[in-house]
């Protein structure tokens, strides 16, 4: 994804361009989750109360939305309008985005559990 859209998913919920902003959403462009402790290991000069009150502001606006906690860790993820489900790795913290292997069903929430590719 291009620095531009993110830029412009700011502009559009009125948030400062912060650079802090703009790394961390640079990384809920890929399709999985991350909890806050991961955004820190990820994006080590961001303290982990900042990532906090950066997320906390990013689900504020909607712009980034709490899936659900895994080994007692909230992970968050970008708002998507379409449905999806999660795969957990059992292994490492890692939780995916999965197309849904059931469309047909009425709301629902589906957790896939296995080993992720980095972990077999
Ligand atoms: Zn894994
Ligand atoms: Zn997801
Ligand atoms: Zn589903």
């Amino acid at each position: 994804m291009s620095h531009c859209n993110i830029e412009e998913t700011l502009e559009r919920h009125a948030l400062h361009k912060t650079k802090d902003r703009h790394r961390i959403l640079e990384l809920f462009e890929e399709k999985r989750t991350w909890t806050a402790k991961q955004i820190h290991q990820e994006l080590r000069t961001l303290n982990l109360t900042t990532v906090y009150r950066n997320i906390q502001k990013l689900t504020e606006v909607g712009i980034v939305t709490e899936v659900h906690s895994h080994h007692g860790e909230q992970h968050f993820e970008k708002q998507q309008k379409t449905h999806h489900d999660h795969f957990l790795c059992a292994s490492c913290d890692i939780v995916e985005c999965v197309p849904c292997p059931i469309p047909k069903q009425p709301t629902h929430i589906l957790e896939l559990t296995g080993t992720c590719k980095t972990c077999t």
